[in-house]
């Protein structure tokens, strides 16, 4: 179809944008390159795998927002398919050989197949540009107190109308050039749409048909050309860097824990981000990838309660920094602004929960919570910059090895126990199963006691063959790590570690998932690799087994159940509670924000020993306001955490609702 002198254009074209192409994307590499720690391609195959089904199924978008979400899938869709449509119309052009007359049914299936999808990708387009640009929805907005800079919300309209007008432009323009061809050439009844399209050509001679189809051609296959090298920069990048992000991130199934620090390394001068360089490699690259979708911001709930914390402001604000500073970047400079001076401000930075919501929802498997943690490391070790109360739950951690900061008996919850338990140390029964971690929450907090006698009557009922630490137990550190305070959480898990190795603990059971999670996912790091169960899995297994029989409970009042973060997201552990409560054939009803979905407390990420950052309203109280306006009689949980805030949001609410641990519910009804 194309002439001779056409064919030299294109080729002179097509190596002129394959070079800006590879530069554009060299700067990109250089750029994540300057990033810390590595991108991991372990276990390649299967990350391949998990990279081509997230992109090809769509499944991590479409979780949530179904009708954007899909709409927004074909998009991307189209992005696949567009590959093998504009390489057969560049044969097309080359040797007016139409490659898809050639496969019989399956050509014509594939010809419908593009004819129909060309027209609901341009209107799925089309209706992105509206929402954002006439309508402007209210889920592409900020709070008004969250850091967004001026060149990213430039940046953000800038590129959307870019990114909308190409695709409408590219896909409409090939539409059109097809309709053409049917004039030019033969009807085709398995394109339809372009066929019906194709009457608007009827009055027009061979000859203008063909400078139509010539001029056609090229814009739709200048204008991706064109498009290629600018790729990196624009908000379409996502497309790609969404399923690299998959392929290369630390643990491309799940969350990611955070690493450990080398505080042996002297050479080391930095511990912490303060920069967009000292971010680890693949939270550079999740700025590429954000689809700038603002799901995880739905989620926030120190956004949903009006704190100036936005992940989604976190990820878009370093695209755009990037895009600016690109040059510099690339070559190595040092970035002259610190993330919090353009990224994230000072509240927002503490005002997360480390609740993981935003790591659930983001559908490019984007990490904004880690970010943050690695920022808080920096402002404690760096500069010395944090909220003042933490202060007194770091030195509680440091000298009493207790957040509470009390210098006293852990084991005095066991002499104050209404009813009698018993509850053996190490020492007295070093012939243990399992040893029961309490917990500072359980040693010190009255109400995490009440919890922790609960789960030993439990224990003696069922007659576990278990033990506890005693005064040797110390806090896990999980407050001083979320805290950004890493020198001292090494050093607290150190000693744990020591401690538990030399007691040869295999089994753990725990009533704490802030305890939980660090024992399990963090010790590790420290050469502690234990086998650690939550209470409520620990009891679903024992009523399973029938060491444990339970009465029926009350049917008059409802019981729900709240997923403590670190219980649900961050450990997958959704199942066994609700059983528990099924062992006692309670009046059982859910929450609406629940399991994978549940909405946090307000304790995580250290707000437990902090006043909340200024906002709307507390994180808890949006918690408990669910179950009142469900009427509800009893929220149990299974976290010492989440007991404080629900009971302190109780009553500060004034209401008659029951706050109540798992293990709680459980011993009321030993038989
Ligand atoms: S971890 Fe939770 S609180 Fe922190 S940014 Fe993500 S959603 Fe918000
Ligand atoms: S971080 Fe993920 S969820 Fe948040 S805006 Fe970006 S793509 Fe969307």
């Amino acid at each position: 179809m194309l002439t001779n002198i056409e064919r030299i254009l294109f080729i002179i074209f097509f190596i002129v944008m394959s070079f800006l192409t590879y530069k554009s994307f060299r700067s990109m590499h250089k750029i994540i390159n300057r990033g810390q720690d590595k991108l991991y391609f372990n276990r390649l195959f299967s990350r391949i795998i998990k990279a081509l089904t997230v992109f090809v199924s769509q499944k991590t978008v479409l979780k949530s927002r179904p009708v954007v979400s899909f709409l927004h899938s074909l998009i991307a869709w189209a992005f696949i398919i567009y590959i093998i449509v504009n390489i057969g119309d560049v044969i097309y052009g080359f040797t007016a050989f139409n490659i898809s007359y050639s496969f019989g049914i399956i050509g014509n299936i594939y010809r419908i197949f593009i004819d129909i999808f060309s027209v609901t990708a341009i209107l799925a387009t089309a209706f992105f540009l509206v929402r954002r640009f006439i309508f402007s929805s209210e889920r592409l907005k900020y709070n008004s107190n969250v850091l967004i800079n001026e060149d990213t919300l430039m940046g953000i309209r800038r590129d959307s109308l870019i990114v909308g007008l190409f695709i409408i432009l590219h896909i409409g323009f090939r539409f059109i050039g097809e309709s053409i061809i049917l004039r030019m050439e033969h009807a085709d009844a398995w394109q339809p749409l372009a066929a019906m399209t194709s009457v608007i050509w009827s009055g027009l001679s061979i000859d203008r048909l063909v400078i139509l189809q010539h001029i056609f051609w090229w814009i739709a296959i200048g204008l991706i050309m064109a498009f290629i090298p600018y790729f990196p920069n624009s908000k379409h990048a996502h497309l790609f860097m969404g399923p690299i992000n998959y392929l290369t991130k630390k643990n491309p199934y799940g969350y990611s824990t955070i690493g450990s620090l080398d505080f042996e390394d002297e050479s080391n001068e930095q511990f912490g981000v303060a920069k967009l360089e000292h971010l680890d490699k693949s939270h550079i690259l999740d700025a590429y990838a954000c689809i700038m979708c603002n799901r995880c911001q739905d989620v926030c709930p120190a956004y949903i309660t009006d704190k100036s914390l936005s992940p989604s402001a976190l990820e878009i604000n370093k695209r755009y920094y990037i895009n600016k500073n690109k040059k510099s970047l690339a070559a190595g400079y040092e970035s002259q602004q610190i993330l919090t001076q353009f990224a994230i401000n000072e509240s927002a930075l503490w005002a997360c929960t480390t609740c993981a919501a935003c790591l659930e929802i983001c559908p490019v498997g984007n990490e904004p919570m880690l970010d943050i943690i690695q920022i808080r490391r920096d402002k404690v070790m760096m500069e010395s910059a944090f909220p003042k109360q933490l202060q007194g739950a770091f030195t509680g951690m440091e000298r009493n090895q207790n957040p509470w900061n009390l210098n006293e008996d852990r084991m005095k919850w066991v002499r104050e126990s209404e009813i009698e338990i018993k509850v053996p140390t190490v020492e007295e029964n070093p012939d243990y199963e399992v040893l029961y971690w309490v917990g500072c929450a359980g040693a010190f907090d009255q109400r995490g006691q009440k919890i922790a006698q609960a789960f030993a009557r439990i224990m003696n009922a069922a007659k576990v063959n278990f033990a506890v630490l005693g005064n040797n137990e110390n806090c896990t550190g999980d407050s001083a790590r979320r805290a950004g305070n890493e020198y001292l959480f090494a050093m607290m898990a150190k000693a744990n570690v020591e401690t538990l190795n030399s007691k040869k603990v295999k089994k753990i059971v725990t009533t704490c998932p802030h305890c939980l999670h660090t024992l399990k996912n963090e010790y590790p790091q420290f050469g502690g690799n234990f086998e650690v169960v939550h209470h409520t899995e620990f009891i679903d297994n024992i009523v399973k087994s029938g060491q444990l029989v339970l009465s029926a409970g009350n049917k008059n009042s409802i019981y729900t159940y709240h997923d403590p973060c670190y219980l649900g997201r961050h450990n997958r552990i959704f199942n066994a509670p609700r059983k528990n409560l099924e062992a006692v054939k309670i009046n059982f009803a859910e929450l609406d924000r629940n399991r994978e979905n549940s909405f946090c407390c307000g304790a995580g990420g250290s707000q437990m020993w902090k006043e909340e950052e200024e906002g709307k309203q507390p994180v808890r109280q949006n918690r408990i306001q669910e179950a009142i306006e469900l009427n509800y009689n009893t929220v149990c949980t299974g976290c010492p955490f989440c007991m404080t805030m629900l009971s302190d949001a109780v009553n500060e609410l004034k209401s008659a609702i029951q706050i109540k641990d798992i293990a709680q519910v459980i011993a009321d009804h030993i038989v």
